[in-house]
């Protein structure tokens, strides 16, 4: 990914790194520009079942294709959109295409969508979310909330309403990147979480580090006690597949099975049904 954002992308980061308050207007312009251009988009990455290969559901990961600045990842420009104003915004427009492109899904199919911990805070969310839903047609259930928790622990409070109100709507709950930061099993206890998701530096080094190993194990086994659904992230190796199904986890995410891609080509994956790992021929470029 790096590689092929190039220099150009750099420069976007320098630029968000050391942002004087008329370099961050730029940017919130920048922002701005990109998304009534609609040059911010959703991709898919397929989540797919382990012991058998059926996608379970895609989870949408914000483009932004840049003429000047190229590709800018979420990383960078997501913290950017949150700090000056924009992430609502941004938010739904991802969601509502998010939701055409999974209207076209088989409707055992899910959409996983990440929202920051400030759209969260939104007491107005649930019902908004609620609306465009029913829009699209789309059931609650089939919508999966990824949140990461380490910016969630500081507004834990505000949150506990917006969480429980999106259960009861049937919204399912993920939380995402879990073995890194501040994860803390009082926290996934607290909250109605339906999903763990490992953070692929663990899941990804398993084969080789005995330490990751134990933690996702453990991981596996907490989740398993608490009837938690669990999703491995970053599965390069296809070796990794077998081995993270032996350990009880449900399902996974990766390069193995796919990057995210555009919503028409999604849409024919869902019509498939099934994702089988690409065969290391494939994957040179990954080192497995
Ligand atoms: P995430 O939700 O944990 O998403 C997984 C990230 O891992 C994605 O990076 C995905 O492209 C990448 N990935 C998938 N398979 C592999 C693999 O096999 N190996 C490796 N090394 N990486 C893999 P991406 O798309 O750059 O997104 C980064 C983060 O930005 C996401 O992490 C999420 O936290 C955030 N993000 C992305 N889209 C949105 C959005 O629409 N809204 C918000 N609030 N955050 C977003
Ligand atoms: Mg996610
Ligand atoms: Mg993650």
């Amino acid at each position: 990914r790096a590689k092929t954002s190039g220099s150009s992308n750099f420069r976007f980061f320098e630029l968000a790194m050391d942002a004087t308050i008329l370099q961050r207007s730029l940017l919130e312009q920048r922002i701005r520009r990109a998304m009534s251009e609609k040059k911010i988009e959703p991709e898919f990455q397929p989540i797919v079942r382990l012991q058998d290969g059926m996608i379970l559901g895609f989870e949408a990961l914000a483009r932004w294709h840049d003429p000047e600045f190229g590709s800018v990842p979420p990383r960078e420009f997501i913290p950017i959109a949150e700090d000056v104003g924009l992430i609502s915004e941004l938010t739904e427009a991802i969601l509502v295409k998010a939701c055409k492109a999974a209207r076209r899904w088989p409707n055992t199919i899910g959409l996983s969508l990440n929202i920051s911990a400030l759209k969260l805070q939104e007491q107005t969310f649930p019902l908004r979310l609620a609306a465009i839903l029913a829009e699209h047609e789309l059931l609650p259930h089939r919508l999966m909330l990824d949140i990461t928790e380490p910016r969630l622990l500081r507004h834990t409070r505000q949150l506990q309403p917006v969480l429980e109100q999106l259960c009861e709507q049937g919204v399912r709950l993920a939380l995402d990147d879990f073995g890194i930061g501040t994860s803390s099993l009082t926290f996934l206890r607290a909250h109605p979480f339906d999903t763990v998701k490992i953070h692929g530096q663990f899941s990804g080094g398993i084969l080789d580090d005995p330490e990751k190993a134990a933690v996702v194990e453990a991981i596996l086994i907490l989740a398993r006690g608490m009837g938690i659904r669990t999703v491995a992230e970053g599965i390069e190796d296809p070796a990794l597949i077998n081995r993270l199904q032996t350990l009880g986890c449900h399902a996974g995410q990766g390069h193995v099975f796919g990057p995210a891609v555009s919503a028409d080509v999604a849409t024919k994956l869902a019509a498939r049904g099934y994702l089988f790992p690409a065969s290391p021929d494939d994957h040179d470029s990954s080192g497995a």
